[in-house]
Parts: C-alpha cells; structure tokens; sequence
C-alpha cells in the first residue's frame, strides 16, 4: 500500500525536511520544524503524489487516499481532544497547498474549517468569546466559498464595507460579536442565491471539498503563469496541509505575523517582520489594516507599536526560534507564526525569497560569517541577478532637483530596489495593453509602464510582468506586491498611503499634483521608496561608476566589492573563458571592465551603416561590373581600418574574433521613394536605376538568402577590402605598442568549399598587405558553425577552419527552421502548448541544437585535436546554456557586454555544480 499521508507534530512526527518532492516545501518544513521541538499545531500532508493521482483520476480522490486522510484526522482528533464536527469541542482545521518550491500567493487556503451553524456556538461558548467565534465563521464562509464554491470574495467584502457604511465603523476590530452573526447569516444566505444550495454545514465533506480545491488550484491560471515564470515544472504538483487551528483572533493578546530572518529588501543582517495583534492568516499581506513591525529597531520613529515592546516575551521567543532556524537551515528564512493568548505557534518556515541585491548581499555575508564555505556561497547566486547589479539608477542630483521643485509625490516602502520610470497604468490590463503597444518601437523610444493600484493581488501577474515598476498605496513590505515584484526582480514602492488614485477620472494625485492614466510619467525608486511626477533619468550603477566611468573609488561603494568579491571567487573555480560581443571601442571597453577575455564577435556590418559610409556601400551595391565595385569598397578601407584600429587598442593583448559581412545587402538601400531619390542623387544615377536595383535585391527569403559568405564568393572584393582593414589595423596599432590579437571569421558557411574559397582570399590579400609593408602579419581564419549541413561535417570544415565559433541564434533558426523574426506570432504559444519548454532563442535548445553543437565539437576535434571552439550567440549569455557549454567542453563564450559578469559567475556555477 502506498503512503498518501503523513503526519506532522504531536507524537506522529512523520516527515522531515529532506521529503520535500514527496510533502512539498510547507509540508516537509512543518514536520521539521516539529522534529526540531518547535510549537508547531499538529495536522498532517496529503502528498504531492496525490495531486497527480487526482487529476489522472479525472479531479477524483482515490479511495485509499480518502482512507487514509479518515485515519490520520482520527490520530488529529485523538491528539487534540476535539472533533470535527463536534458541537461541544469541535476541531478547526486550516487546509494550505504546498508545492516544493514555495509558490508564495498563488494557490489558495481555506481557515477555520470545521465551523457551521452548531460548532460556531460551541466555539464560542468554549472561549467564552462569541466575537471571535462569529470572526472565524464569517471567514470561513467567505474563504471556503471563495476558493471551493467559486463565489468570489467580492460578494462578501462588500457586505463588510455596507455595515461599515452602516454603523460609522472603520477596522474590522470594531465589530461585534452580533454583527458578524447577522453577516455570517448574509453571507449563507448569497451562496444559497449564487449557487441555488445551502452552504455546506457537514464538516467532513468541507474537509474533502477543501483538500480537492487546493489540488485544482494548483491549474488556475496565475498559478500557471507563476510556474512559467519561474520554471516550476507542472507535474509537480502540490501536497496539501490540513493542520489544526491556531488563533490570533482571539482577543488582544493574539496576533499574527510574518517574519525574515535578514532583510528581504537589502539583505542586511536584521531581523525584520510584521505583525497585527487581533488578526487571522491573509489580514497582513492583504493590506487591509497596516500591519506595525517587529522589532523596535524597524519601528524606529515611526510611532508604531513594535512587537518587541508590546508581548516582550514572545518577541524574545520569536527571535530565538528564527535564529535557530536559520542556523538550522542554512539560509535566510521566512516565517509566518501566530499568537494565541500569549503563545507562540510557528506555521511555516521556508528559505525567504530575496532581491537581487539581498541574494547577493545574504550569500557573501553567510560566508563572511562562517555559515557556508564559499563554493556554497557561489553556488546560492543566481547568476542572472548580476545584472541587477549592473543596473541603472536615478541620478541624485536630478532627484534633488525634482524635490526642490515640489515633484516627490509621495513616500512609501523600499519594497523592490532599483529605478522605474514609465506611463502610469492603473489596472493589470492597462499595463498589458500599454507595454503591447510599445513591442513593436525601436527600445530606446519605448515609454515603458508603472502598474499604479491601490494594492495588487494575484489577478495583476500579467500586469507586473508587462510593467517596468509597481507601485501600491496599501501594503507592507510583505505584500502581495512585494513579495512578486521582488521575485520578479522589478523595483516596487507599497504602502504610498498619501496617494490618491482615482480610477474613475483616471488620476493619480498628491495635493495639487495630479497625474493622468496613460498620459503621464511618473518615477519610482524601488531602494529608497520615493515616488516622483515626471520623468526621472537613470544613472549607471556603482558598478559602472567604478568600473567603466571612474567616477566613485572602490572603497567607497559595498555594491562594488560585493561584485568584485563574487568574481573573484567564480574567477578561481570556473573553466570556460568569457569574451563579449563588441563592435565599438567602447562597448569593447565596458565589456572589458566587467571581466570580458576577448571579442568573440566582432560584427562588421553596423561600420557600414553610418552616415558618412553608406553611401559607399551603396555606391557598391549599385556599380554594373567588378572595377566599379573595387573602386567602390576601397572607399570604405580607410573607415574600416580605423574602426578596427580602435578595437584592438581598446582589447590590447586580447583576442578579437571579427565577423566578415553578414547581413544581405538589401538591408543597406533605401525602400522608400525619399530615400531612394537621395541616394539617385548622392550617386549621380537615375531613380529608376535605383529603383530597379533595389527590386534586383527583393528576396522573399533574406535570412536564407545572399548574405553571409555568400556575399564574399560573389563579391570577394568585399572580403579583400575587409581582410586589408583586419590586417593593415593591426600593423598599424602594433607601431604603438599595442598587441593586436585578430582572428577573423567566416559567417554561415555549409560546406567546406565555401570556406576554403574565401579563406584562399583572404590568405592572398594577407600577403598583399605584407609585401607592401615588409610585415609578417598573420591571423587565425576560422568560421561559424551555425547552418546544420556546417556541424555535421564539421571533420571536413576543421580541414580549412583553426577554430569554429558557434553562431547559436542562426543555428536555432535554420536548426528549428524557425525564422527568428517571425517567431513572435506561434513560439509563445509553443511554449504555453508545452510542444517547448523554452523559447529556444532565449535558452538554447540542449537536446536537438544542443546536439549539433556536440556532434560539430567531436567531429572537429577529430580532424584537428587542438581546435579552439567558442560559442557567439546570445546564448553566451543565459546561465543555463552556459553550463550546457561548459559541459560540451568549449573553450569560451561570447555575450553582450552587460551579460559577461553573469556567463562568467554561471560558469564557475557550473564546475561546482559538477562536483557534487
Ligand atoms: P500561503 O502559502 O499563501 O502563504 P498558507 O497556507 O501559509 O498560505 O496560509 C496563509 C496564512 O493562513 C498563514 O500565514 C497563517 O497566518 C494562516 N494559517 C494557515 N494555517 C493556519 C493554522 N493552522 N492556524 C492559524 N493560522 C493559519
Ligand atoms: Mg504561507
Ligand atoms: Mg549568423
């Protein structure tokens, strides 16, 4: 017989800490804790095993799961001395989903069930407390119809609001015992409506409608979007909790709270949390009352009533027992505890989630503090947070200036670090529809959007997705918004309570400054929690300011030497070398700052692009014989040349790999009539030899058309006059001491042949350049394997090329088939079908292009062992693909500049990750 169900605390303590696949995260930390002697209620978990079975079963629980869950609630029963259902001592029980990786929000809980019209009196006349008896069933009828009956809690919220309207009250806490009575009748009484049945009053069949409802919302929607989001497989599944009841509602010597071992915003080591006295469960992440702080040390001048001072002794158990879990686990924690009459229950415990920042802060303090070595440390980071660090910032004089000028709207919590500037969207929608209406603008003309609402719920995730920056006027730190937006890695301001946004006239406002939905700009600073009106520009990160600007000392900035310390160390374990993509001195420079080893893409073609050369290039296009178009190309040696000139001095002592033409030529002439009448003019032709011209180059296929090598056999004179630029660049900077390290190689070539015919070229153009100079200037010639017929006969390709450098978007497109630029309208929905895992543009396809890069390194090692092999697409840059790299046993990878700190932090992750 298998094993659905486990028990946890009491005295069944069945699972631990390493059963998380089995109990889910929740779960398995539950039952740890309670090993560990730490008051956790009793209960037990369901099996994510369950979850599978259950919708194999077509959303039935099999029968012996049904079993077991009877005999375990028997054990429950026995341990507390209630029963469910029983009016006198009746057993309240909460039912939590729980998958192994904390999915925080995003699937549902139903408390306090257990309750209908008989055991409420019980409770109450047991706790002598018929307030908090008629709380908990009011809650119970609205959660359970929400998440099980789907009567969405709006129904019920609404009569709140109606007798609060009613009676002049304004907290919750203010209500009596009698009015949540009459409104638990209400409530009963809109299920029956919506729903033509009576709310369900036998608790057994509550329990099982429970448990089934935390199995189905492991499928909702934003549950669906958050795995993708966060790659968490769907087969997965969620355990589910059933666990007895705790109160914090209970009187003023109850509460309830959340709580971080370290800072989630800054990773600073503090102790930090919020709690509310007289609460239950969802009330201090929903926002509705605003929840006061733990510690006096967060309380600070705030005038708010710290945990600490109010219930010192629980404080004082609180900390202990935080502390001691996270000495237990290793990591930053996140807790969730509740207070019963002045008794502390821990309700769970799980490794916190974390900024960017504060992930990279937590890692290297916890080595520091000799918590964790440092490849542990190393390996904690996600690499892609890297570029958080690197990051723009708002420029502190402008802030200032916007200050003096009345233009900080607002203050509100620091709840996601970094700068945000975007037109205001006022709904999730808003934000979707604006953000899609930008896609298709070059970037640097994108406005960009902040998702202003008065708090978020899980029903906004496409709108923070779409957005640039979140911003709420409810909320704390723990907030829906902030717990996402700080997983999203998006910078969030909460708790803005001065804002006024007015959805009808579609304004948010402070005073006299009001800005318009759609229309206007606003800026929010995630790390200091300011909120500006108007348009605030971003500033390099301190990273930069040290690195590349120069401008503030090492010494000065702890982000910087956080940085500095994780490259240190990634620099000692990692094997695969990073180089960067650069086509100008400066991006080579900057590439460089951070770490990059070398060039491994040089692209030519943006040096044919600019104003004072494109007619050249056009003049080329359009020449009628082979001495027009020589006389043509030579204009454009003296600009290349000098183009090169500046690379290698910027690379001095490191490698460039440069890429001959690539783009097909059509891409060089004008399409339009203005432009096509001004080049007619520039080059002393008719329009209609322009036109006609043009027409010649129409392909109906380009990415498959005449471009890369092809250009080069068709044209050598362009790959003669490129060639001469490489070499008479590098004899030239060499006179000036700087050692130019050029390896030049050809782009999408299939066979063998093509390369050794261009190869032949550039050989016989090297010695041209020699003769003339008395130089013995030579390079590696070498090509990009990026066209499948390449890989698979890579042997012979090897023959001609010194080294292979693998173009993996082009692979990806013709290894697919997948035309790269037209993917948009069908590889989303690919990968929402699940006929993908990944846009495989963004993480490279390991199994199938991933093979052929395999299959290309064998076969070329064969042919010449000594083979340099790198990778050039923008896979360089994507940690997964890294790792694949590295294990594929390349020599480098080549990404953009502001990717280089996370290829090479992924690629001494993926030696440690080797090791274990
Ligand atoms: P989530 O995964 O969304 O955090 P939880 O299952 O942790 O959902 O439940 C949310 C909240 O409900 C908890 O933080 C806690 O305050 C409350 N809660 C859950 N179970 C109990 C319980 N047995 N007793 C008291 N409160 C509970
Ligand atoms: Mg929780
Ligand atoms: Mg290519």
């Amino acid at each position: 017989m298998t094993k659905h169900v486990y028990t946890f605390g009491g005295d069944r303590n069945e699972g631990n800490a390493s059963m998380r696949n089995l109990l889910g995260g929740k779960g398995c930390n539950l039952a740890e804790m309670a090993g560990l002697g730490i008051p956790v209620p009793p209960g037990f978990t369901v099996t994510t095993d369950v979850c599978t079975l259950y919708n194999q079963a077509g959303k039935q629980l099999p029968a012996d799961v049904v079993e077991q869950i009877k005999e375990a609630l028997k054990w429950l029963e026995g341990n507390q001395g209630r029963t469910l259902g029983n009016a006198e001592k009746p057993l309240l029980l909460s039912v939590r989903s729980g998958a192994r990786d904390s999915m925080p929000g995003m699937m549902d809980t139903v408390l306090n069930l257990g309750l209908n019209d008989a055991t409420v009196e019980g409770l109450a006349k047991a706790s002598n407390n018929p307030r908090f008896a008629y709380d908990s069933y009011r809650r119970f009828i609205m959660m359970y119809s929400d998440v099980v009956l789907d009567v969405h809690k709006d129904h019920f919220e609404e009569k709140i609001e109606e007798l609060k309207h009613k009676t002049g009250k304004k907290l919750d806490t203010e209500i009596t015992a009698e009015e949540w009575k009459q409104l638990c009748g209400e409530f009963k009484a809109i299920v029956k409506a919506k729903l033509g049945r009576d709310f369900p009053q036998d608790p057994w069949e509550q329990l099982l409608g429970g448990i089934r409802a935390v199995f189905n919302s492991w499928d909702t929607e934003r549950a669906i979007i958050y795995r993708r989001m966060n790659k968490i497989p769907d087969e997965w599944g969620t355990a589910v909790n059933v666990q007895t009841m705790v109160f914090g509602n209970m009187g003023d010597d109850c509460g309830t709270g959340v709580a971080f071992t370290r800072d989630p915003g800054t990773g600073e080591p503090y102790f930090y949390g919020e709690y509310l006295i007289n609460a239950q469960g969802e009330d201090v992440v929903a926002g509705i009352r605003t929840p006061q702080p733990i510690t006096k040390y967060q309380a600070a001048d705030s005038g708010l009533k710290s945990l600490e001072e109010v219930m010192p002794d629980v404080y004082k158990e609180l900390y202990d027992t935080c502390q001691k879990l996270e000495k237990h686990f290793k990591n930053m924690q996140d807790l969730e505890f509740t207070i019963q009459q002045g008794r502390l229950y821990m309700l769970q415990t799980r490794n916190g989630k974390r900024t960017a920042l504060a992930g990279i802060r937590i890692a290297l303090d916890m080595v520091k503090e000799g918590m964790i070595d440092e490849q542990e440390g190393l390996k904690r980071l996600n690499a892609d947070d890297l570029t958080q660090l690197l990051a723009p910032i708002f420029d502190a004089k402008e802030k200032a200036a916007f200050k003096k000028a009345g233009k900080m709207m607002a203050k509100g919590l620091p709840a996601g670090p970094g700068a945000a500037v975007g037109l205001i969207a006022l709904s999730a929608e808003e934000a979707v529809a604006l953000a899609e209406k930008e896609e298709s603008l070059d970037p640097s003309k994108r406005k960009g959007v902040v998702l202003v609402r008065i708090e978020t719920s899980p029903e906004d995730l496409a709108g923070m997705v779409a957005a640039k920056g979140i911003l709420t006027a409810r909320g704390g730190m723990t907030s829906h918004a902030a717990v996402v937006a700080r997983g999203m890695g998006k910078p969030c301001v909460c708790g803005a309570s001065s804002l006024v946004i007015d959805v009808a006239k579609r304004t948010v406002s402070v005073g006299d400054i009001v800005l318009k939905a759609g229309e206007d700009f606003i800026s929010i600073d995630g790390s200091a929690g300011e909120i500006y009106a108007g348009k605030l520009s971003a500033f390099p990160s301190e990273v930069n300011q040290v690195l590349v600007e120069k401008t503030l000392k090492p010494e000065a900035s702890e982000t910087f030497q956080r940085f500095a310390q994780i490259m240190e160390w990634s620099n000692k374990y990692r094997a695969l070398k990073v180089r960067t993509n650069a086509d100008t001195p400066h991006d080579a420079a900057v590439a460089r700052a951070f770490g990059a080893q070398g060039i491994g893409l040089c692209r030519t073609e943006h040096m044919f692009f600019e104003d004072e050369r494109i007619p050249a290039v056009r003049e080329f296009i359009l020449a009628k014989d082979e001495e027009a178009r020589k006389a043509a190309v030579i204009k454009l040696l003296p600009y290349q040349r000098k183009d090169f000139e500046g690379i290698f001095t910027a690379m001095n002592g490191l490698p460039v790999t440069v890429r001959l033409l690539d783009p097909p030529l059509h891409e060089f002439v004008p399409h339009d009539e203005k432009g096509q009448a001004e080049m007619a003019k520039v080059l002393g032709v008719t329009i209609e030899e322009v036109k006609h011209r043009v027409e010649k180059l129409h392909e109906f296929n380009p990415m498959m058309g005449h471009r890369g090598c092809r250009l080069g056999i068709t044209y050598p004179e362009l790959i003669r006059m490129q060639m001469r630029a490489i070499a008479e660049a590098a004899i030239n900077v060499s006179k000036q001491g700087v050692k130019a390290m050029p390896e030049v190689m050809v782009p999408l070539i299939g066979t063998v042949k093509e390369l050794k015919f261009t190869k032949d070229q550039m050989l016989d153009e090297i010695a041209a350049v020699n003769k003339e100079n008395g130089t013995d200037f030579m390079c590696p010639i070498g090509t990009m394997i990026e066209i499948p017929r390449a890989a698979i006969t890579a042997d012979k390709v090897a023959e001609e090329a010194e080294f292979f450098s693998f173009g993996t978007n082009d692979l990806t497109q013709m290894g697919f088939g997948y035309s790269r630029d037209d993917s948009g309208s069908f590889l989303p929905e690919y990968v929402s079908k699940k006929i993908l895992e990944d846009d495989p543009f963004q993480s490279l396809d390991q199994e199938g292009i991933g093979e052929l890069v395999r299959i290309a390194c064998e076969k070329g090692r064969k042919t010449r062992p000594d083979i340099k092999l790198g990778v050039c697409g923008e896979h360089g840059g994507d940690p997964r693909s890294v790792k694949f790299f590295h294990r594929t046993g390349l020599a480098y990878v080549s990404c953009s500049p502001y990717r280089v700190p996370v290829a090479i932090l992924a690629a001494a992750q993926a030696v440690l990750e080797e090791k274990k």
